[in-house]
């Protein structure tokens, strides 16, 4: 095992569809088939993909909020797939998730204060009245709050003050991993920039590492050190974001990068508009997944061998029979 913080291998997670009189499992939804990637100390990992691709209940997975159907998750070189409940309620001040939608995630009746404090009384990380307040004044500033804010309800805040208010509860036990679930992808594209920025400013200040997952390209670009892009619950590329945006390898990643807008308005970039929908995941395709939508798709072997994610040049890996 390498000495990243965080190793995902082979992960699985297989959905039931249960249907008839007795409720049997009549299929399966394939929803994250065999992902496998490291995590370094202070990184942070883009995980990228149309909606549907198993990038959300990979961030679950990691975190055991659901239970994989097979393979393994190293936290700190340590096999984290086994543990039992106590065990992983303890990690689980090591491993913090920042949602998509911060209002859903924030009980309207408590105030702001309590639903900072409410992590640190659960971990004990302060004890009494006055520390509680102490630590969440703290938090609140950290993430560009004031601290007289403290004592509104949820509904006050705009969504931008939302999901730092969600920050800084993730912030409030000190965590090492942090799995930001699209937190920028409800916000005005204003907002996301600040969000996005403070994120960056947060990983600097207190050396955090994070699986940055977002539906676009476009959300990760600068804050990602490496980017892996998913497609219909596989990793299909996985390299450096310098080298994921210059010289990308799969073709799925070239239509999603051709979606991307340049600042510049001299340079022109051509739109690869993907034909067909993205397949069921009750039934993904036989071969390469992405066949049935790929433009350079060759009937053999495409359609035939699914293509492993192989290292194609250093550190730049790849699942696609005709590229790399
Ligand atoms: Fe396209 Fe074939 Fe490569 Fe799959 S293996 S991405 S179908 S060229």
């Amino acid at each position: 095992m390498s000495d990243a913080l965080l190793s995902v291998r082979n992960l699985v997670k297989r959905f039931p569809v249960k249907g008839g009189l007795l409720r049997r499992t009549v299929a399966e939804v394939h929803a994250v088939s065999g992902v496998s990637f490291d995590l370094g100390r202070s990184q942070t990992l883009g995980l990228v993909g149309e909606s549907g691709c198993g990038k959300s209940t990979t961030g679950r997975l990691i975190l055991r909020l659901i239970e994989p159907t097979a393979g393994e998750v190293w936290f700190e070189g340590r096999d984290i797939t086994g543990l039992g409940h106590q065990e992983m309620v303890a990690l689980r001040r090591d491993m913090q998730i920042i949602f998509q939608d911060p209002y859903a995630s924030l009980n309207p009746r408590m105030t702001v204060g309590s639903i900072i404090g409410e992590a640190l009384v659960i971990h004990g990380l302060a004890q009494g009245r006055r520390a509680i307040e102490e630590r969440v004044v703290e938090l609140l500033e950290t993430v560009g709050l004031r601290p007289d804010q403290m004592r509104r309800f949820p509904h006050e805040f705009s969504g931008g003050q939302r999901q730092r208010i969600g920050i800084a509860r993730a912030l409030a036990v000190s965590p090492k991993l942090v799995i930001c679930d699209e937190p920028v992808s409800a916000l005005d594209v204003s907002i996301q920039a600040q969000v996005v920025n403070l994120l960056e400013d947060l990983q600097a200040k207190f050396g955090l590492t994070y699986l940055f997952i977002a539906h676009d390209l476009s959300v990760v670009e600068h804050i990602s050190d490496r980017v892996a892009v998913m497609y219909l619950g596989r990793i299909v590329e996985n390299a450096t974001s310098h080298d994921l945006y210059t010289t990308p390898l799969h073709p799925y990643t070239e239509a999603l990068l051709s979606a991307v807008p340049i600042p510049d308005p001299t340079v022109k970039r051509k739109r690869i508009m993907l034909q067909g929908d993205v397949p069921n995941p009750l039934n993904p395709p036989k071969g390469c997944h992405f066949h049935t939508r790929c433009p350079i798709a060759k009937a053999s072997p495409c359609t035939e061998v699914d293509p492993p994610l192989r290292e194609a040049r250093p550190g730049h890996w790849v699942a696609c029979h005709l590229r790399g």
